[in-house]
């Protein structure tokens, strides 16, 4: 247990961090390679916000790690794209997406999150399209959010990989929107059906600078509805914000004020709870 400190005394040039991070990483090939049950799904709703009805659920990955407790993708995931793991941990979020989708009633969407890795594997299409067809999920259902960033990385190998996944009939949705490299001309550029305005700028609705997040946020939704594209607020805390994005023309959020992310059974309930 006290091994990373003992490593520590030992090497001075090797700072605490960097310690942690290797045993982290150690820790985290075990997890994949022998007990993939610590990587648990948490799902949080989207609702549409004219009508308050639920349209589907981002799929949220936690590591249960066994002595360190849940910890965050923040934490792990940027670990598992620096270092390649990210391919094995898609493949697994993505199963376990679309087993859980199959099981809700409605034709509610799943999203699941890709890293830039995920996106330059010309493989990606085909295996997306197994496992849709594995778990009996019609593509349509499935959203698959991608960031500007991982798209932009090597556009020559990543459009290809957007077109073959758009081709199937699956969503892309575009992640962060407005954090990236943020030219609003990219929109036009990607098969995107959906873009999320992310939430610095929800969460700047109703601070210093205010007045900058509403004619961004007027400008992605201006732009969108050109486009013919979804908007979907990220981070909505309360109704107030919910409120000002409706009238900026937003069509779907979520957000602390709609729901936390839930595991899966839980988002079973809210859903069940909502139509009753
Ligand atoms: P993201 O895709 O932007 O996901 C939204 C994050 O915002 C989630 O954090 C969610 O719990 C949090 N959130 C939702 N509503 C609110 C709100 O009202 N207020 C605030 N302050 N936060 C809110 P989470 O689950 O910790 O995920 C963090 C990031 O980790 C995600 O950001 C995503 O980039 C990454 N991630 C999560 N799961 C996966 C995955 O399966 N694969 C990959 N590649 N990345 C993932
Ligand atoms: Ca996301
Ligand atoms: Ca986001
Ligand atoms: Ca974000």
């Amino acid at each position: 247990k006290n091994k990373g400190v003992t490593i520590a005394l030992h090497t001075p040039a090797m700072d605490q961090g960097r310690i942690e991070r290797l045993a982290l990483l150690a820790d985290l090939r075990v997890a994949l390679t022998s007990d993939q049950s610590q990587f648990v799904l948490h799902y949080q709703p989207k609702l549409d916000l004219r009508t308050g009805q639920v349209t589907g659920a981002e799929a949220l990955v936690r590591w249960n790690h066994p002595t360190r407790g849940t910890i965050a993708p923040d934490v792990f995931i940027p670990l598992a794209e620096s270092t390649g793991l990210i391919e094995q941990i898609t493949p697994l979020v993505l199963d376990a997406a679309l087993r859980e989708c199959a099981g809700w009633d409605e034709d509610l969407t799943v999203a699941v999150n890709l890293s830039a890795r995920n996106l330059a594997d010309s493989s990606l299409p085909e295996r997306v399209a197994s496992a849709l067809s594995r778990f009996g999920v019609p593509a349509h259902r499935l959203i698959l959010e991608i960031t500007e960033s991982s798209v932009m990385g090597d556009p020559e190998q990543t459009m290809p990989v957007l077109h073959a996944l758009r081709n199937l009939g699956t969503c892309l949705s575009l992640d962060d929107f407005g954090t990236g490299y943020s030219s609003l001309s990219y929109l036009q550029r990607l098969p995107v059906g959906e873009v999320k305005i992310d939430r610095s700028f929800v969460l700047g609705l109703f601070g210093e600078d205010d007045a900058s997040s509403v004619a961004l946020i007027r400008g992605i939704t201006g732009l969108a509805a050109t486009l013919g594209l979804r908007t979907v607020a990220e981070g909505i805390e309360d109704q107030a914000v919910l409120d000002v994005l409706l009238g900026l023309g937003c069509d779907t959020g979520q957000g602390y004020h709609l729901s936390r992310p839930l595991a899966a059974p839980a988002f079973r309930q809210w859903i069940a709870a909502r139509n009753h």
